[in-house]
């Protein structure tokens, strides 16, 4: 059969399928499974986000208010509250700037389809794959852009060869690493030299604490050469409702129109029901609401870290992420000791190889779990010596 080949070049089963099957196929009745693997959120969605979502379900009853497609390109409403979030950051971004998506994963490949086949890509690595893999199945040209712990697992533009486009991602899943305004600063004048797009990946931004852009649009510059995709899955918890949105400034030139032309024809948009729910995302009682709940996770990874430091084993130091990302004992084979964390100690981990070229050797904590999850996950990882 005449099938993209280019499926034979990366995993066979996507990362998270993996685990999900792993835990699943657990079976000791004595050890509850605690599950840190995949970086889904666990905590219910905020009071006034459910109501708004009500509210929506029962506009839709009658026949006066009933909404049928949405707008491609998501509804005004939902466009001008973002808008005017950039705005507050000091950023000139525009409602018709702005698209309403169904979360970031599926644009990190669709923002590929926009230009030619074969293109130079350079993906920063460790990093979420998506991007990376969808760009691989459309023939692209993809390099990685390997970043070390002694750099922070900073990236840092290379020398050389033009790229056509560079994913970016800040705070990094799953290094934590959160670039500043120099680094942000550095990649925007290469990009604007080299007549590169950035896309920009900030679906982590509500977790940054300290003077550290929450958007490339903070930077000057950044509005002639960077794309920039934002999500509501790890602040509103919206992974199963799912609602983001890309941001394409018409500075960039014919990329917005193209953008707005192929949502129209690949996409029929966001249910009205989870734009209404994404708006409260703006709501004041909601922020301090979210600022409460993120610092809930981010303790988790304070619980978490302190047993990692127990161990003797490295972590990142990251304050501005959801995830613990570690070295194995001994350098050992991330999935290898994925396998015996799940096996003997019951914790569901990611393997650093997961997230492409860099992370081997490494493992991932997701800290959206419940504090009772991430004490006895501690609690258990004392015994993790005996197994080395
Ligand atoms: N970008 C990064 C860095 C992620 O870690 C994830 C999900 O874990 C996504 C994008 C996808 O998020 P969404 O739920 O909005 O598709």
């Amino acid at each position: 059969m005449n099938y993209n080949k280019n499926f034979d070049s990366i995993e066979n089963e996507y990362i998270f399928s993996k685990i999900r099957k792993q835990a699943s196929s657990f079976n000791n009745p004595d050890l509850h499974l605690i599950d840190l693997g995949v970086g889904d959120v666990k905590l219910p969605l905020f009071k006034q986000t459910i109501t708004a979502m009500k509210g929506a379900c029962d506009e839709m009853q009658k026949e006066q208010t009933f909404k049928g497609y949405p707008p491609a390109n998501g509804y005004q409403f939902l466009r001008d509250k973002i808008a005017q979030s950039y705005q507050n950051l000091g950023a000139k971004i525009e409602p018709d700037e702005i698209f309403i998506t169904d979360g970031a994963k599926g644009q990190l490949g669709n923002i590929a389809e926009l230009f030619n086949y074969g293109i130079n890509v350079l993906f920063q690595s460790p990093c979420y794959p998506a991007g990376a893999e969808s760009n691989v199945l459309r023939d692209n040209n993809v390099d990685f852009l390997v970043t070390h712990e002694q750099d922070g697992f900073i990236p840092y533009p290379p020398i050389g060869k033009r790229y056509d486009l560079i994913y970016l991602c800040s705070p990094c899943n799953p290094t934590g690493a959160v670039m500043n305004r120099t680094d942000l600063t550095i990649w925007v004048q290469y990009a604007l030299k080299s007549g590169a797009v950035i896309v920009f990946d900030g679906a982590y931004s509500e977790f940054i604490s300290g003077d550290y852009p929450k958007s490339i649009y903070e930077i000057n510059g950044a509005t002639d050469c960077a794309i920039e995709i934002q999500s509501f899955s790890k602040s509103l918890g919206f992974t199963g409702i799912r609602c983001g949105y890309t941001v394409i400034p018409k500075r960039l030139g014919e990329l917005n129109a193209l953008f707005f032309h192929w949502l129209g024809r690949r996409f029929n948009g966001v249910s009205y029901v989870s734009q209404r729910g994404a708006e409260t995302f703006f709501d004041k009682d909601v922020k301090s609401q979210l600022e409460k709940r993120i610092k809930f996770y981010k303790t988790n990874t304070e619980v978490l870290k302190i047993a990692l430091k127990n161990l003797n084993l490295w972590y990142n130091s990251s304050v501005c992420s959801p995830y613990v990302f570690a070295k194995t004992p001994n350098g050992e084979n991330s999935n290898v000791f994925c396998r015996k964390l799940i096996e003997n100690l019951g914790i569901v981990s990611t393997p650093g190889s997961g997230f492409l070229h860099g992370g081997e050797g490494y493992f991932r904590l997701s800290a959206f779990c419940h504090r009772e999850d991430a004490l006895q996950a501690s609690d258990r990882l004392k015994n993790l010596a005996q197994y080395y």
